[in-house]
């Protein structure tokens, strides 16, 4: 792990859900009969990806990448393509289907073929994102019990801390800063204008300095077939040149700022 450097007074983390089709097909299990609609999440590791990775590249960040393990099957070359460029792998379900939604013993079956997805690739996932951040009544037993080190789903706080009465650590999220509550449009609906990267550049910004002045952790939640689209691109970059250029901001995986909150504790 890299550590937090002396002086750093708040952290920011870049993750990627890289959900392909399959938010489409836990939606909707009917959605597998519907090639348009899924092609919307294909974009993702098939164009989006490649371009992300140049970003973080260019500008030396090392980033999460929670995959469905299913995701992981039918992409190996997308898997590999981020461990190659050094950043972390974790878990983010086998298919899509939100936990809440699921009996624990439905849960624990995604966490295993889950796991079992990215062990394939010599991975050992040490973090958790539900598919949209949706937890049940069990699922942080589960996500205790099949020793996952941290979970980045909860809104509680801006600084990781330690779910009570588990070894997790919680790196939270926000929707402020999740490209998807900002440009997602349902073709199904029509309800939602997308947005432009100005309005959605002012939500980042304002949030993100909030919460650097306060100390905490600015986790970033993106996708790579939303934030991946060839007009968003420079809105990735802005954020990420924006976080490298403060030497106040440690810029670290969602395992490491894990990490150094329980080293902190200590
Ligand atoms: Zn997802």
């Amino acid at each position: 792990m890299t550590d937090r450097p002396h002086g750093a007074s708040s952290s920011v983390s870049f993750t990627f859900d890289v959900d392909a089709e399959e938010v489409w097909l836990g939606e909707d299990p009917k959605n597998a009969r519907r090639p348009v609609v899924l092609s919307q999440g294909s974009y993702g590791p098939r164009v989006g990806l490649a371009s992300i990775l140049e970003i973080l590249d260019l500008n030396g960040v090392v980033a999460s990448f929670f995959f469905p393990g299913r995701v992981a099957e039918a992409y190996p070359a997308a898997v590999e393509s981020v461990l190659a460029a050094g950043h972390e792998v974790a878990h983010h379900g086998y298919t899509h289907r939100a936990p809440g939604s699921l009996t624990p013993g439905e849960q624990a079956e995604e966490f295993e073929r889950g796991i079992a997805a990215l062990q394939v690739f010599g991975v050992t996932p040490s973090g958790y994102r539900a598919p949209s951040w949706d937890f049940g009544p069990d699922t942080l037993r589960l996500v205790q019990q099949f020793g996952f080190r941290y979970s980045s789903n909860f809104m509680t706080d801006i600084r990781p801390f330690r779910h009570e009465g588990t070894e997790v650590i919680e790196v939270p999220v926000h929707w402020i800063l999740d490209d998807a509550a900002h440009f997602w449009f349902s073709g199904d609906t029509w309800t939602k204008k997308i947005s432009t990267n100005t309005e959605v550049e002012e939500i980042f910004t304002a949030e993100a300095s909030g919460i650097a002045r306060l100390g905490g952790t600015v986790v970033y939640t993106f996708h790579p077939q939303i934030i991946g689209r060839p007009g968003r691109l420079p809105l990735l970059e802005s954020a990420i040149t924006r976080a490298v250029a403060d030497p106040h901001v440690w810029v670290a995986t969602a395992a490491d700022i894990a990490d150094d909150a329980r080293k902190q504790e200590t």
